[in-house]
């Protein structure tokens, strides 16, 4: 029996994406609540293995704040994780599925050594996919507060990766210090960050994040196909050559209508609302929000994005329905 390191089967996400002549299919996954087994997160992955996943991307959830009454009338301040383990879970899926998981890695919360420490334990687990993010502010902040001595921006993210891809610590004393193999992924805005103040400048800050080192984009979620070409035209037209790849999420609850638009700052389009004005039931919704995502990739497909990502949300039935009329 020969035995492959788990490093053989790694890939990176822009080979596969320049080396395509067909659209790939890749989802995201939240890493389960904690208490919950890992079988959880198998349950979820396994009825979309059929459709040969080209990547697995896994969130990371930085710690909320709760306070808890103590004695005399205290509060006393607690940070909880609700949904730990994206590092582990990404070698899981690696080990169990041969996939290759890209955890996403956040500015929020870590301070660069801590970063670095991260990025050092994906290296070692032959984890060579990052997906860059600043992360945003937590609910008892107004605004990002980065971490002190952390990064402010993703940019500032991509470039402490691309420092680590030319072998430079933050310790400058190592010597002969092995360079690692990241390919970067970052975030990206058809409908523009909300915090941006228009879509030309939030499409020159993600220029900053490819011309210091990312090699492809995956989308927000949207629902408007127009938006998502105009992105792309306007990313060709400020330089920005590196693969895009839409972000899809099928509606499937009467919640999702007014929590999309105001969680992702999207809007739904007007054909689309028109018809879950009609439904009364999660039901309904979700039978309008499959047909809406299958037509959605259908147009996509045609237009020759290289990749289409399914935000499962934890939910992968109706991406599993989608996925078989599309792959
Ligand atoms: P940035 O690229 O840093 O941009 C943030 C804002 O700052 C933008 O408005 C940008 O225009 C502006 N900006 C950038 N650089 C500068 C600069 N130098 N000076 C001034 N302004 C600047 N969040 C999580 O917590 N966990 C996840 O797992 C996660 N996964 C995601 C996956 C995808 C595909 C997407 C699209 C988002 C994800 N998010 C996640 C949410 C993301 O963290 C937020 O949208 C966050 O508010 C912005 O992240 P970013 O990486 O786009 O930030």
């Amino acid at each position: 029996m020969v035995y492959l390191p788990l490093k053989f089967f790694a890939l990176r996400v822009i080979d596969r994406l320049r080396n395509t002549k067909k659209t790939l299919f890749s989802f995201e996954i939240l890493p389960p609540l904690k208490g919950k087994s890992i079988q959880s997160l198998y349950d979820g992955i396994d009825p979309l293995m059929e459709f040969d996943p080209a990547f697995i991307n896994v969130t990371y959830h930085r710690e909320e704040f709760i306070y808890k009454k103590r004695e005399k009338g205290y509060l006393e301040k607690i940070a909880i994780k609700k949904r730990p383990g994206t590092v582990g879970i990404c070698a899981a899926i690696k080990n169990k599925y041969n996939i290759d998981a890209i955890p996403h890695l956040i500015c929020g919360g870590f301070n660069r050594e801590e970063t670095e420490n991260a990025l050092i334990d994906l290296n070692f687990l032959g984890i060579d996919n990052v997906l860059a993010l600043r992360g945003d502010p937590i609910k008892t902040e107004t605004h990002f507060v980065p971490e002190p001595g952390g990064n402010r921006y993703a940019v500032d993210l991509v470039k402490q990766i691309v420092d680590l891809n030319e072998g430079k610590y933050i310790d400058d004393n190592i010597e002969n210090a092995a360079p690692t193999n990241f390919s970067i992924g970052v975030a990206g805005y058809p409908e523009k960050h909300f915090e941006s103040p228009n879509m030309r400048a939030d499409i020159k800050r993600l220029k900053e994040k490819i011309d210091a080192g990312a090699e492809y984009i995956v989308t927000q979620l949207f629902y408007d196909n127009s938006k998502f070409f105009a992105f792309v035209d306007a990313c060709r037209e400020a330089g920005i050559k590196v693969p895009i790849i839409p972000g899809i999420k099928p509606i499937e609850s009467l919640r999702h209508i007014t929590f999309l638009p105001k969680f992702f700052s999207i809007d739904l389009p007007s054909d689309l609302t028109d018809q879950l004005e009609n439904c009364s039931t999660n039901e309904e919704v979700k039978e309008v929000g499959v047909a809406w995502a299958i037509k959605q990739s259908k147009e996509l497909i045609d237009y020759g994005v290289p990749c289409i990502h399914y935000y499962t949300m934890g939910k992968s039935a109706t991406v599993k329905r989608i996925a078989s009329e599309v792959f």
